[in-house]
């Protein structure tokens, strides 16, 4: 296991890397719901309304709570909306409601002592509880920084204290975008950044022996947040090594709306997930609050099932890493293989549709997917694999290749059949064939390689099943390519358990003498999966390994997600969410709270009605200008609501236009993007 930057000794953020057991941790008590320990994943959100309109507050957190909500976050920017949340408690219990209530603090730390007596738990963000953003470069001596420690423990001590006495628990909730400037100039816009200015925080609740903790780690980044959270895990474990740690809130921040918006959140609370790290989850998302729940329990359920047993083991071990770094994002380097545009090497991720076996009527399917693809525009797929059976279905897929030739899909053809169809003459029309490596001895695996490259057919050698297995077939496929002296192939892995198979496979391709092949990620759908389960879990199954470094394409089945069009649309946001393949505007929003002086819904809505077309552009929209700016990360341009109908603007960082009224935002947002020479018009 690599180390972290900044440390000196290596540090494993998981027990085993192929297995996902689930971290452990003590159990924290918000109200009436336990987070950590043997807890099922808590599932959470935020009330957007005005804190001081008790009613609406009340009403969206039955709302929340019916939908499946397990705990409601609301916020409290001032001593007022503190105050108010008694009565919001207490028409919840006149209405029979025990949901635990979260304040939300940002900046104001009197807000904090009064939630502290109300509600169940109080969230503080390190990097605003004691300190104000002005993005100032100061370098720090030793002596100075102690210095500011102090004052921040000074301040936040009290909290503590009250907490104690009240018995609410704690959420130390760090946000990538809004970092102190002390803790940025020391450690820049890192997870280490991130992870540092947390443990400040702990310092004082161990000091004071509070120990009700719960931490985030969140980024809109899903790449981010999945290292800064690795990172907390083994910096916490280093602390108290074998002790159970304390519990995690999990989240990808400002995610967006829609598909994107969902997409993100599965790649990075999935992923994390997949390692057995989260025991509360949101799922935030630019849209009614109710929304997000059912996206997040199908992430909560999912991963619990997929937990492993107490007694159960991986049973791989393999002599590399994984990845280089599992704290800092790098691809794995790989050899190029001539397939199409070419996949590894320096070549973008590719995205594959799997059409599934090759139908009676070739002609229908082929003018589906003619169409259906035609309409993608940009979004180009590259590679469309069929499934091979019987002698029938040799014959409907010559069929087929000829239709989708005629109907202009220029895409490259994949036949995945048995291993017998590499001996045949003539061998199918498929630029790239697939043949599998469970089952077959390593003769036959050999000379069928061996009879592929020999037609100048690229070669592909699935590896399928459970993760064990995998790893069997990977030394399998190795074998038979230095038995056959081929070096131009393709290793795809398809496994319920991806993520790990996945990493099984690079780990098995870094150990000291093995070929830089690339690796191609299938997404495999669980049978009963509907079309929203699918979208997420794909998103978690191929975005995980991503996130990895590992996978230099990506296949999804057509069937499952809606066509071969909707599948290659799916893929290409799987692959922006995972930031590795940019074919869209970036939107950075936020999922709005109390504090949202405007529809944020609607006028994000509004604004990618105007910008969606400008490909590579990040665009944030918050819904306020006390957390907002902070908090777009690293958008290019900013739409902040800093007033009722008012909107501050921002190039990167800096203010360029206040106070503009809602009505003309967007244009305005439009000509700074022109201004800046990133405006294209849409075709
Ligand atoms: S940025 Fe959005 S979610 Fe965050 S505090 Fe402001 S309005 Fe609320």
């Amino acid at each position: 296991m690599s180390r972290p930057p900044g440390t000196a000794e290596p540090l494993p953020y998981v027990e085993d890397p192929f297995l996902g057991r689930r971290r452990s941790t003590r159990e924290v008590r918000v109200g009436d719901v336990g987070i950590g320990a043997d807890n099922p994943i808590r599932v959470q959100s935020m009330t957007t309304t005005d804190t001081r309109d008790t009613q609406a507050t009340v009403d969206q957190t039955e709302r929340l709570v019916a939908a499946g909500c397990e705990i409601v976050r609301i916020t409290a920017p001032s001593i007022t909306d503190a105050e108010n949340l008694r009565s919001i408690q207490a028409e919840l219990r006149r209405r029979k409601l025990r949901v635990p209530l979260v304040a939300d603090i940002h900046f104001t730390p009197n807000a904090a002592m009064i939630a502290a007596e109300i509600v169940e738990k109080v969230r503080v963000n390190p990097g605003n509880y004691a300190d104000k953003k002005k993005f100032a470069v100061i370098e720090y001596s030793d002596a100075a920084y102690r210095e500011e420690l102090e004052r921040v423990a000074d301040r936040f001590r009290p909290l503590i204290r009250r907490m104690k006495e009240t018995g609410a628990a704690l959420r130390i909730g760090t946000n990538h975008g809004s970092l102190s400037d002390r803790i940025m100039n020391r450690y820049g816009d890192t997870p280490l950044g991130m992870v540092e200015s947390a443990l400040e925080f702990l310092d004082v609740c161990e000091d004071e022996d509070y120990r009700e903790v719960v931490f985030s780690m969140k980024a809109s980044n899903a790449q981010v947040a999945i290292q800064a959270y690795r990172l907390l895990a083994a910096r916490l474990e280093a602390r108290a090594p074998g002790e159970p740690g304390y519990p995690f809130h999990v989240g990808v921040t400002e995610a967006g709306d829609s598909e994107d918006g969902r997409i993100k959140s599965a790649i990075g609370i999935g992923a994390l997930l997949e390692d057995g790290i989260g025991d509360t989850i949101r799922v935030s998302l630019t849209e009614e609050p109710v929304k997000e729940i059912p996206v997040a329990s199908a992430l909560a359920r999912r991963a619990e099932a997929r937990w492993p047993k107490p007694q159960e083991a991986s049973g791989v071990t393999v002599a590399a890493a994984f990845c280089e770094d599992p704290y800092a994002h790098r691809r794995r380097e790989t050899d190029a293989i001539s397939f199409g545009f070419g996949i590894g090497g320096d070549a973008p991720v590719r995205v594959e549709v799997d059409l599934g076996p090759v139908p009676e009527e070739p002609e229908r399917l082929a003018a589906e997917v003619a169409t259906s693809l035609a309409l993608q525009g940009e979004l180009v797929c590259e590679g469309l694999r069929v499934q091979l059976g019987d002698a029938g279905s040799r014959a409907g897929l010559t069929l087929l290749a000829e239709e989708l030739k005629a109907l202009g899909v220029t895409a490259p053809l994949i036949v995945d059949g048995p291993l017998e169809q590499a001996f045949e003459e003539p061998a199918h029309l498929g630029a790239r064939v697939a043949i599998p490596t469970s089952g077959a001895s390593l003769e036959d695996l050999s000379d069928a390689v061996r009879a592929l490259a020999r037609r100048g057919q690229t070669v592909e050698l699935c590896l399928e099943g459970p993760v064990q297995s995998v790893a069997l077939q990977v030394d399998r496929a190795l074998e038979a390519l230095a038995a056959s002296g081929v070096d131009d192939a393709l290793l795809s892995v398809a496994s319920p358990r991806a993520s790990h198979a996945a990493r099984v496979v690079a780990a098995k391709l870094a150990e000291p003498g093995s070929p830089r092949l690339p690796i191609l990620l299938r997404y495999m759908p669980a049978a009963d999966a509907d079309p929203q389960a699918a979208l997420l879990a794909a998103a978690v199954d191929l975005g995980a390994p991503l996130c990895d470094g590992i996978g230099d394409a990506v296949c999804l089945p057509a069937l499952a997600l809606g066509g071969a069009g909707a599948a290659v649309d799916i893929a290409y946001r799987i692959l922006q969410g995972a930031r590795l393949r940019t074919t869209r505007t970036e939107y950075i929003s936020c999922p709005s709270c109390g504090r949202t002086l405007f529809d944020l819904e609607e006028t994000t809505a509004r604004i990618k009605q105007r910008t969606d077309h400008l490909k590579g552009v990040k665009i944030a929209v918050m819904g306020c200008i006390v957390n907002g700016p902070g908090e777009m990360a690293d958008a290019d341009f900013g739409y902040v609501g800093s007033g009722v109908g008012k909107v501050t603007l921002y190039v990167g960082k800096d203010v360029v236009a206040r106070a503009v009224p809602e009505s003309s935002a967007p244009d305005r947002l439009v000509d700074l993007i022109r201004d800046n020479g990133m405006w294209r018009d849409p075709a």
